[in-house]
């Protein structure tokens, strides 16, 4: 036996871990704890929010990974002993590692808006961890009536999916438009800018003339009270805005098992060494995707893999005496403001001096004068990066 991994999250990070660990050397034992037995991506759960994708075509299960020969637990990591190297699970069962694998997502920050916290999201969802807040947003807007505003609250940096707010409002506006034209989408922003602006503030201006309304921080877009009741908000200096659907996305910070294990810093983020991703606190613990300080990888489920395919590199020839390889990471970020359009962002990562650095001219953004087969093109390559990342993942 060349060793035992135990991979907490069966998600992008963890799910590519552990298959790319059996890969690498079918001898290490590796443990997946996950507690979802069918796991559903917040990649596409736009496209649902929108009525244009069934729920259950979000959504992998774990076979591939068991037959590949990761054992697959469905629980839910409690504790970790970093010295003892041991993992507890909710169940009670504990489990010995060489080299553990958090990659347990993010968690929200309750405290980040009065009286947005657990039990308020479950009248007013964030949707942005894919499940039943993605089934309750839906079911929200589907029941709204027509000359509704759908508010959408968009968190400070760094969060999980930079462009994803903005994808919600241009898919959700793209159902207004069909089933309900007389609505309004009025995103209230925490920043004073976001990924791929240029390009959705074109798209949204072409494709839903006035129907979407952008109001930056300093223009007192940032939300700092939830009155889930009422559905109103209230911003920074004062203003309230009462919301027919209100979906509110706070602040982030590393899932709860990261803290537990020691390895986040005061930031609520986990600090590592790009070259392994191995904690920079705990040895022996690597950390991959949303959870990670890992600028200037944007946290997204293709970083998240990206990541989880060096650390299985890493883990692997660790384990066999072997010195680890260079990494680089690579990563696209697909956005559809409508089915048929779609724009990205692309980026290519090294180290340099031990740091991560997006190497100069090996991606960017879609160009800004792109004709409309061109969007239509990136739309279908949304799709096929669907299609592909999540056969890669689960099979
Ligand atoms: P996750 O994929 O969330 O996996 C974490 C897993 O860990 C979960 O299954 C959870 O159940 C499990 N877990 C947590 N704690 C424990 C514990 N204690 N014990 C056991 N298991 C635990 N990214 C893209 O690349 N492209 C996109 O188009 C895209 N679109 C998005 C759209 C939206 C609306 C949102 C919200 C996100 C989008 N993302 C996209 C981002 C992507 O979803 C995340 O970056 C990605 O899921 C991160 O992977 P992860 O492994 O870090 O976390």
């Amino acid at each position: 036996q060349a060793g035992r991994v135990v991979v907490v999250g069966g998600g992008f990070g963890g799910a590519t871990t552990a298959k790319y660990l059996k890969r690498h050397d079918p001898a290490i034992a590796v443990t997946l704890v996950e507690p979802a037995e069918r796991f559903y991506t917040c990649p596409f759960s736009n496209l649902h929010l929108a009525g244009l994708r069934d729920f259950a075509a979000i959504g992998h299960g774990f076979d591939e990974l068991r037959a590949l020969g990761v054992e697959v637990i469905h629980d839910l990591a409690d504790d970790v002993d970093g010295t003892a190297q041991r993992v507890r699970l909710a169940g009670g069962a504990e489990l010995a590692y060489d080299r553990l694998v958090l990659s347990p997502g993010i968690d929200m920050r309750w405290d980040s808006i009065e009286g947005y916290d657990a039990s308020a999201a479950g009248k007013v969802p964030h949707a942005w961890k894919a499940g039943a807040q993605t089934r309750l947003l839906r079911r929200q807007l589907e029941e709204m009536e027509d000359g509704g505003v759908f508010v959408l609250a968009a968190p400070p940096n760094p969060f999980r999916c930079p462009p994803g707010p903005y994808e919600r409002a241009s898919l959700v506006a793209n159902y207004f438009k069909r089933a309900k034209p007389r609505s309004k989408v009025l995103i209230l922003d925490a920043k004073n800018g976001f990924s791929k602006q240029g390009l959705f503030a074109a798209g949204w201006k072409e494709l839903y003339g006035g129907m979407i309304e952008w109001v930056g921080q300093s223009d007192d877009g940032r939300v700092i009270r939830v009155d889930a009741e009422r559905r109103e908000v209230e911003t920074e200096f004062g203003n309230i805005h009462r919301a027919d659907v209100l979906n509110v996305v706070p602040a982030q910070k590393a899932g709860l098992i990261a803290e537990r294990a020691g390895v986040t810093d005061s930031s609520g983020w986990v600090p590592v060494k790009p070259e392994t991703f191995e904690s920079r606190v705990v040895p022996g613990i690597h950390v991959v995707g949303d959870a990670t300080v890992a600028a200037p990888m944007p946290k997204s489920g293709f970083s998240a893999s990206a990541q989880g395919k060096v650390v299985a590199a890493v883990i692997a020839a660790m384990l066999n005496g072997r010195t680890p390889p260079q990494p680089a990471w690579t990563n696209t970020c697909y956005s559809l403001l409508s089915p048929d359009y779609g724009i990205s962002v692309a980026g290519h990562y090294r180290l340099v001096d031990g740091e991560i650095a997006e190497v100069p001219d090996a991606g960017g953004l879609s160009p800004a004068d792109a004709d409309s087969a061109f969007r239509r093109a990136e739309a279908r390559y949304a799709v096929g990066w669907y299609e592909a990342i999540t056969q890669d993942v689960w099979g």
